[in-house]
C-alpha cells in the first residue's frame, strides 16, 4: 500500500502501541557512526556536500524563486485528522486545514482557477534519523505544531527505529532517501532495488507498516532513467527549491536571510536532521524556531510534501 500505514496490525499493532508509549517521547541514543565517518571522509569536500552538491552553481540554487513562482498549493482538500491512534490512520495527511490569507485569496490562481494560491511551504529534513539532532528537531516541530517531511536513510532507520516511529507518530511524512546515501544514478538492477527496498522495509518495520511514497535521491542526483524507475514504482521524486546549506555549517543568520529572501508559496526547503560538517546541525536546530516564526509572521502555513501533492498543484520542477 503506497503512502499508507497498514491498518489492523493485530498483535503487531498492540506491540506498536506499546512502543509508541515507550519510545514516543525521544530517543536519546548517541549519534550513529554513519554520519561521523561520512563527516570525516567528506568534510569540506563537494563530494559529500549534503544535497547541495548538485545544486551548487546550478540554476536551481541560484533561482529558487523562479521555480516557486509557478507553484500554487490548493488547500481546499486539506482534511483535519485527529492526533490519536496514528498507527491506524492513513498516511499522514493534513492535521490542520490552513486557510489562505485574504490577501492571498485575491491573487490569481496558478492553475486555471482551480483554487486560491496559498502561502504554504514544506520543511524537509534529510539524512536522519539519529539519536541526537532528529529528536531536537521533532521537539521544536511539536512545540510549534508544524508538520514536516523527513527523508530518511535506511541505515539510520535500522539504528534508530524508535525515532523513526516518533516521526510518524507525530504526524510527519517520511520519504525514502536510500539505504546508504549513494548516488542512485550510478546504480542499476539489484543494487538500485536494494537501496530503495531495504529502506522501505526498514521504515515499515520501524513505523507500523508506514510505506513511503516519496523519494529524494541523495545529493539530488537524478537522471531520466532514475526518474522512470521511481515513477514505475509509483514514487514521487522530491527535489527542493530553497537551500540554506545547513549541512555546511552556514551561520544561522545567513541561513535565516537566505530563506527569507528565497521563500515563495509552494517552496520546498531543504534542511538536515543529521550529518553534514561538524556541528552543522546544531545551527539547524538553532535556526528552526526562528524560521518557523519568520514564516508564520509572513503569513505562511506549513504543509508536508504529501499534502502538497494531494493538493494536485505541486511544482512539477520540484516534485516529479
Ligand atoms: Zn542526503
Amino acid at each position: 500500500m503506497k503512502g499508507t500505514r497498514t491498518p489492523g496490525m493485530g498483535k503487531c499493532g498492540v506491540v506498536l502501541s506499546f512502543l509508541l508509549i515507550v519510545f514516543g517521547q525521544a530517543g536519546c541514543q548517541p549519534a550513529g557512526l554513519w554520519g561521523s565517518s561520512e563527516l570525516a571522509a567528506g568534510a569540506g569536500k563537494a563530494a559529500w556536500a549534503g544535497e547541495a552538491a548538485p545544486a551548487a552553481g546550478s540554476a536551481r540554487e541560484g533561482a529558487p524563486s523562479s521555480q516557486d513562482g509557478a507553484l500554487s498549493v490548493k488547500l481546499a482538500t486539506a482534511k483535519a485528522q485527529p492526533e490519536t491512534q496514528p498507527e491506524t490512520q492513513q498516511h499522514p495527511r493534513p492535521k490542520t486545514a490552513p486557510k489562505p490569507s485574504p490577501a492571498e485569496a485575491e491573487k490569481p490562481t496558478g492553475s486555471a482557477g482551480k483554487a486560491e494560491k496559498s502561502k504554504v511551504v514544506a520543511l524537509t529534513f534529510d539524512d536522519g534519523p539519529d539519536g541526537k539532532y532528529t529528536p531536537q528537531v521533532l521537539d521544536i516541530l511539536k512545540k510549534y505544531n508544524v508538520k514536516a517531511t523527513f527523508f530518511v536513510v535506511g541505515k539510520q532507520v535500522e539504528k534508530y527505529p524508535d525515532v523513526t516511529l516518533r516521526i510518524v507518530r507525530e504526524g510527519h511524512d517520511i520519504g525514502n532517501h536510500s539505504w546508504s546515501h549513494q548516488d542512485l544514478t550510478k546504480l542499476t538492477g539489484q543494487a538500485l532495488d536494494d537501496e530503495i527496498d531495504r529502506t522501505q522495509e526498514a521504515v515499515a518495520q520501524a513505523a507500523g507498516g508506514y510505506t513511503p511514497d516519496l523519494v529524494r535521491a541523495p545529493y539530488g542526483a537524478i537522471s531520466d532513467s532514475l526518474l522512470d524507475y521511481l515513477h514505475d514504482r509509483k514514487f514521487h521524486h522530491v527535489y527542493w527549491s530553497v537551500d540554506p546549506r545547513d549541512w555546511a555549517g552556514t551561520p544561522v543568520a545567513a541561513m535565516r536571510e537566505n530563506i527569507r529572501k528565497h521563500v515563495r508559496p509552494g517552496s520546498v526547503i531543504l534542511l538536515h536532521s543529521f550529518g553534514g560538517r561538524k556541528h552543522a546541525i546544531e545551527h539547524t536546530v538553532e535556526l528552526l524556531p526562528q524560521i518557523i516564526e519568520d514564516l508564520r509572521k509572513a503569513g505562511y502555513e506549513f504543509a508536508t510534501v504529501d499534502e502538497m501533492i494531494d493538493a494536485e498543484e505541486a511544482n512539477a520542477s520540484v516534485i516529479k
